[in-house]
């Protein structure tokens, strides 16, 4: 069965000196594994849009044994800008790592895929703080994938906002400083709740017109999320780990 779609490349595995498997994550199939023979060899029809990070729509063959094989592709975006960065080729990565823990295998996955692709536009064009980009990702895509922390209200008393909450990674809930349970928690600002409940409750297009101005609040916001990822996925995430050691 031939099917079309668009998706992008988030890991690739050589097979042999000619083929390679690439796993995407595609609009209307969720996360797929499909072999991408011949894309090893430089000028192979689908070699450009078999490489990491490269957005195309794609023809793929589907057995009856689910095996799915690239027949044809067509670039769209290369993100060609990620290149000349490290830390923002290493921020991409990583999101592409969560985008393969979380996104639905062979379901459709256009939101996913739009936050993706959002992200790393964002990524290319410099012009949005990492500290901001990574929390964005990190909060929405959790909350897509159906472990949206619980933002409305303090968890104990109903407050809505106080100056300083306390936000629970281990439970995803939000608390006010009279009501903090005793367990482990990221203390976030009223501003840095607000950002919070954008990032898991705006329409997508929306997603990441917010803004901190202070570095303090950024700070607390990356804490706060990554300390949920950590919480929510148990793979070791190699491409995380990498991201922070260039970053200290
Ligand atoms: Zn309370």
């Amino acid at each position: 069965m031939m099917i079309q779609t668009s998706g992008i490349v988030i890991r690739e595995s050589p097979v042999n000196e000619h083929d390679k498997v690439i796993t995407l994550l595609t609009r209307d199939y969720g996360v797929i594994r499909a072999f991408a023979n011949g894309a090893r060899l430089p000028k192979h029809k689908i070699a450009a849009a078999s490489c990491l990070l490269t957005f195309s729509d794609f023809s793929l063959n589907k057995n009856e044994k689910s095996v799915f094989t690239v027949r044809e592709a067509t670039v769209n975006e290369v993100f060609f800008d990620l290149r000349k960065s490290v830390p923002a080729l290493a921020l991409a990565q990583y999101f592409a790592e969560l985008s393969l823990t979380l996104a639905p295998r062979e379901e459709v996955a256009k939101d996913f895929l739009r936050l993706l692709l959002n992200a790393l536009a964002l990524l290319c064009k410099n012009q949005k703080p990492h500290l901001l980009l990574k929390p964005t990702v990190e909060l929405r895509m959790l909350s897509l994938a159906g472990y949206m922390p619980s933002l409305v209200a303090c968890d104990g008393c109903g407050a809505y906002l106080t100056e300083e909450m306390r936000f629970c990674p281990g439970s995803g809930r939000l608390f006010c400083s009279a009501c903090t349970p005793n367990a482990r928690f990221v203390p976030v600002h009223g501003s840095v709740v607000t950002a919070m409940r954008h990032i898991c409750f705006s329409p997508p297009e929306k997603v990441f017109a917010f803004r901190l101005t202070s570095e303090r609040a950024m700070k607390e916001l990356a804490e706060a999320s990554e300390r949920y990822v950590l919480q929510i996925v148990p793979e070791r995430l190699m491409t995380l780990d990498f991201y922070k050691v260039l970053m200290t």
